[in-house]
């Protein structure tokens, strides 16, 4: 078995600026506009673009300016499963989404541009994909493919998903998960809800809003227990108040911590062509929202710890809170952001299949609030395990401190998911290399 050594990494090399890369969604459906239906529609059409606001202007403007005679000679799905195709190819050597389908728009024009016919386009098309294929596996992730290898001994198996509590398909309701563990968290249709900061009961309505307005007090922190002359003591480490202590912070409202089970999608089997399937890691944020969390962000980096793929996400319900002080994400963020979950969930399907290694920590959480049923996982929290076993989790803290030797998640604002998402690759470049050691 081929032996993967990572090279010697001690900073995360990000190739971001301070505002996340929005990456447009490569919709499937003409009704989710994305940049190429967006220019590829006709005029009657175009005005349902305001979702296109994300969309690069560049590209707009490039394919507006397409050769008019030519324009419907190619059905639209066809050319948009083409752009998909090659977005696929140029994601095995780029390190950008949004660069990969850029290129992959390029090429696709490019084929457009040569074809007269649809028969005539389909055949310049399968060539230019044969082609990206053969320089791909050429130019291939040799790192990548052996790093896939030796992942493969720490892959979750399917007796840990269920003790971790990962999302699984619902036997009976397409598009619904289920979760084998203990489930309070499942979404109750009663018109009463716990507040998972101070442990009160509040009254909602159908819709799921407060009936009333209630301040919530409460610690942010966890209770520490520790010795004191004659006996043990627990205080909160947020402000040192012993246990029951009246709460250190006041929000406005109540909020919970349900997860709902619908509209999950899952990743599908790979192309049966011989190029790995990818190794990502990630991490994601939620918010607090009428219907529990939802997400507000996710940042997938590879295995050079570049960021591929890093958006805001605009909740399908109202934020009640966006819990800044741990997501590190404020209104000013998501303000004027439109990429729905949906849009991200075509985004990642995009370049993500069945047999794509998804490394996070604790990443359960990430694939319920991102809404995706995927099996192929590398859990930090597990390969990392906690001295006193399950439930017990080590935090990705702990882990980084002991392990890469180096503090995260201490910046003002919240912690960093780009940062995170590294970390936990590098965790796993870091075990790979040292169990590589132990087994010579
Ligand atoms: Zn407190
Ligand atoms: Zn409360």
């Amino acid at each position: 078995k081929q032996m993967y050594f990572p090279p010697a990494v001690t900073a995360v090399q990000r190739c971001r600026t301070a505002a996340p890369v929005l990456i447009p969604a490569l919709a499937r459906k003409p009704s989710l506009t994305s940049a190429f239906a967006s220019a590829h529609s006709s005029p009657a059409t175009s005005t349902v673009a305001p979702s296109a606001a994300h969309v690069p202007v560049p590209t707009k403007r490039k394919l507006k300016h397409q050769n008019e005679a030519t324009k419907d000679k190619v059905p639209h799905d066809v050319r948009q499963r083409y752009v998909n195709m090659f977005t696929e190819e140029f994601l095995k050597t780029t390190a950008n989404v949004n660069d990969a389908f850029q290129k992959a728009l390029a090429e696709e024009r490019t084929v457009y541009n040569r074809s007269v016919n649809k028969l005539k386009y389909m055949s310049v098309a399968v060539n230019a994909l044969k082609k990206l294929k053969n320089h791909t596996a050429l130019a291939a992730k040799a790192d990548d493919v052996a790093l896939y290898e030796s992942l493969k001994d720490y892959i979750l198996t399917e007796e840990k998903l269920i003790e971790s509590n990962y999302p699984f398909q619902h036997p009976e309701k397409s598009g619904c998960a289920i979760l084998f563990a203990d489930n309070k968290k499942g979404s109750a249709d009663s018109v009463k809800r716990i507040c998972c900061r101070c442990g009160a009961t509040y009254s909602v309505s159908q819709m799921g809003k407060h009936t009333r307005k209630e301040e919530c007090n409460y610690h942010y922190g966890k209770g520490v227990t520790r010795r004191v002359p004659g006996g043990v003591e627990t205080r909160y480490n947020c402000c040192e108040g012993v246990m029951g202590a009246p709460g250190c912070q006041v929000f406005k409202l109540h909020v919970h911590d349900s997860l709902s089970l619908d509209g999950f999608v899952s990743t599908v089997p790979k192309h049966p062509d011989t190029s790995c399937p990818g190794v990502y890691s990630l991490d994601c944020e939620m918010c607090y929202t009428i219907h529990g969390l939802e997400l507000s962000r996710v940042t997938l980096v590879n295995s050079g710890l570049q960021v591929v793929y890093d958006t805001f996400v605009r909740p399908d319900s109202e934020v009640i809170d966006y819990n800044t002080r741990f997501s590190g994400i404020s209104e000013e963020d998501v303000k004027g952001i439109h990429t729905s979950l949906k849009e991200v969930q075509e985004t990642l399907l995009s370049f993500i299949n069945a047999d794509t290694i998804l490394i996070g920590h604790g990443l359960e959480t990430d694939l319920c609030a991102l809404k995706l049923l995927h099996w192929t996982v590398v859990d930090t929290s597990v390969v990392f395990p906690h001295r006193l076993g399950p439930p017990h989790k080590l935090t990705l803290n702990n882990l980084t401190a002991e392990y890469l030797r180096r503090i995260i998640q201490e910046s003002v604002c919240g912690h960093d998911t780009a940062e995170d998402a590294a970390a936990c690759m590098e965790l796993m470049l870091w075990k790979i290399k040292e169990d590589g050691k132990l087994k010579k």
